[in-house]
């Protein structure tokens, strides 16, 4: 339906190297009409060869329910972007340019900027008479000063090849630090959040009145938190020490640390309930993996508590922090001294709400804030496709 504003509905992509997520969004009232994957895209025996036969059977999946790409009641696209450098710090609506600086950003987001490009190529194909809005995983993350973003390495070599903290997951923790505040009954710029994003992928940051102060992902995904198949930190000599003493080749311990580290290094496995399954049974490397896990997770939320020095709220969120309240307690315990307080029953009431979980005394609010990416991403597009500002 369209309201006298005009269409409102808008459409999230989120490509993969050979998947397309999407949701469709009703912007009048916050409802989701329609989602689904394309997965396979290109593989061996797949029938969707490209990205554009993706999106043909995603229009016409949507079609079937009347929802159709053709739509007049569509009134933009939203394309999730891993990497915007240091070029886009908001989301930006998509020309020529647009789509060129996407892919002038491969360099950054070699796995990642490609199918995202390929995407946008696809559906301005579809409807060039559009608005299309590319929302940055890096752009929340660009407030962070200097101090934060800037490695301590030679700086003509870090500046001429664009080393630097650039951080992502960017779309959620606006939406998580947003939706914290509004628990607490308060504007964003009130509030100091730390937001534990704990999804297969897992970063922390912290957000000082609304605004990124620090995070934990870098130059890449890579690090800070222990995550599903990704190390998180490490000494960096790791690396000349795997390629020298082990004879790996640098592709070969890039595939060790982002694939075959972290959770599933550790123990075998990368999913949290599993884990506590064999934890249960007594399984000593599923507990090694817990207790690594929760570790760097106390030593990020020492650190942002320093960085802050006040913080207002915790807030857990993504498949881990929404689901584990074993992960939840065993990483707020022993914090009384920095005022978190968990409260044990409010931590093991499970629900898909918002929801606050620390003691009565609590100095900081510890809360469950369920991550909704495709929504900040829809809610981004639809702003600038109205030619309002999305931020
Ligand atoms: P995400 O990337 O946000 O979809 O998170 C996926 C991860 O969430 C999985 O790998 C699991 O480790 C974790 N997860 C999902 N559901 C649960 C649950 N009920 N309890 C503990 N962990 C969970």
């Amino acid at each position: 339906m369209s309201d006298a504003a005009g269409p409102n509905r808008v459409l999230v992509l989120n490509s993969g190297s050979s998947s397309l997520k999407y949701q469709l969004l009703d912007m009048s009232d916050g409802s989701r009409l329609a989602s689904g994957l394309v997965e396979r895209i290109g593989e061996a025996g797949s029938e969707v060869a490209d990205h554009a036969q993706a999106l043909e059977r995603v229009s016409r999946e949507l079609s079937g329910q009347g929802l159709g790409l053709d739509s007049p009641e569509l009134a933009a696209i939203g394309h999730r972007v891993v990497h915007g450098g240091t070029l886009y710090t908001e989301p930006t609506l998509i020309d020529d340019a647009v789509l060129a600086g996407v892919r002038e950003l491969v360099p950054l987001a070699p796995l990642h900027n490609p199918a995202n490009a390929m995407g946008i190529e696809v559906a301005r194909r579809m409807r060039p008479d559009l608005p299309q809005v590319a929302v940055f995983d890096t752009a929340f993350h660009s407030t962070l000063p200097e101090a934060a973003w800037r490695y301590a390495i030679d700086r003509e070599t870090a500046d001429r090849h664009a080393v630097r903290r650039y951080g992502f997951h960017g779309t959620s923790h606006a939406y998580v630090s947003r939706e914290t505040a509004r628990l607490l009954g308060k504007e964003p710029e009130e509030v100091n959040v730390i937001v534990l994003h704990l999804g297969n992928g897992a970063s922390a940051s912290a957000v000082e009145r609304g605004r990124c102060a620090e995070t934990s992902m870098g130059l890449t995904p890579l690090e800070g938190l222990v995550m599903g198949t990704r190390s998180g930190d490490l000494d960096p000599a790791v690396v000349f020490h795997l390629h020298r003493q082990a004879k790996l080749s640098v592709d070969e311990v890039d595939a060790l640390l982002n694939r075959r580290s972290g959770l599933v290094g550790l123990c075998g496995d990368n999913d949290m309930r599993e884990i506590g399954r064999r934890m249960a049974e007594g399984d000593t490397a599923a507990r090694t993996a817990f207790d690594v896990y929760v570790h760097r997770l106390k030593k990020y939320l020492g650190a942002y508590t320093a960085v802050l020095g006040t913080v207002d709220a915790v807030a857990f969120t993504a498949g881990v922090g929404e689901n584990s309240a074993a992960v939840r307690a065993a990483a707020i315990s022993g914090l009384e001294p920095l005022g978190m307080i968990l409260d044990p029953v409010r931590n093991t009431v499970r629900s898909g709400a918002a929801r606050l979980i620390s003691a009565d005394g609590s100095r900081t609010a510890i809360a469950v804030v369920p991550t909704d990416e495709e929504m900040e991403i829809a809610r981004q597009t639809y702003a600038l496709a109205r030619g309002g500002s999305a931020s």
